[in-house]
């Protein structure tokens, strides 16, 4: 038989209505279920987005009902179409607007690779320019995919840790894409 004693628990700290976690966990999951959009849509997955948004699929159920046309007020932004090489900087510049903590969905073919348009003007891939955290397949992907490019966010916002942005490791991934501008 084991010789270890448990003590008892203190009064208020067990039963029903009792949990116990860590800030990241709150916050993360704070954070998941308020996730502010900012479109950056530039053609036809752009469409799907609005459809998304509508309320057969209802954007709203996971707390992103709420698009905001300011990076200032938006901290997922999805870019959804045919980047053309002319836009990166604009692109660039609404990334570099938003406040940290910031995430980024790239929505369709064309955001993640340049899609059939693989020619001189278009930016292959968004990533070229700015860092992406979850990529939606499809030309263009349908609504659903979409919700399942949040909700696969949302499992990384979640799980991320509150001092994340703080690491020589994301101060190195900004540095490479030639951002300054953390913290
Ligand atoms: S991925 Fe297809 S649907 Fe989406 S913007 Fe490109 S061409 Fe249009």
């Amino acid at each position: 038989m084991s010789d270890i004693k448990l003590a008892n628990a203190p009064a208020g700290v067990e039963g029903s209505g009792f949990f116990a976690t860590s800030l990241d966990k709150v916050i993360g999951l704070a954070r998941s279920n308020s996730l502010w959009p900012l479109p950056f849509a530039t053609s036809c997955c752009g469409i799907e987005f609005m459809a998304t948004m509508g309320s057969t699929y209802d954007l709203a159920r996971f707390g992103a009902e709420r698009p905001s046309f300011s990076p200032r007020q938006a901290d997922m932004l999805l870019v959804m179409g045919t980047i053309a090489k002319k836009m990166g900087p604009v692109l660039k510049q609404v990334y570099i607007q938003m406040a940290e903590p910031r995430w980024v969905i790239a929505v369709g073919a064309c955001a993640s690779s340049g899609g059939i348009f693989d020619t001189y003007s278009v930016l292959q891939g968004i990533d070229e320019i700015i860092p992406v955290d979850v990529y939606v397949p499809g030309c263009p992907p349908r609504p659903e995919a979409i919700l399942d490019g949040v909700m696969r966010l949302q499992e990384i916002v979640k799980n991320e840790s509150l001092r994340r942005r703080e690491t020589t490791e994301y101060k190195a991934l900004l540095e490479k894409y030639g951002i300054h501008n953390n913290g």
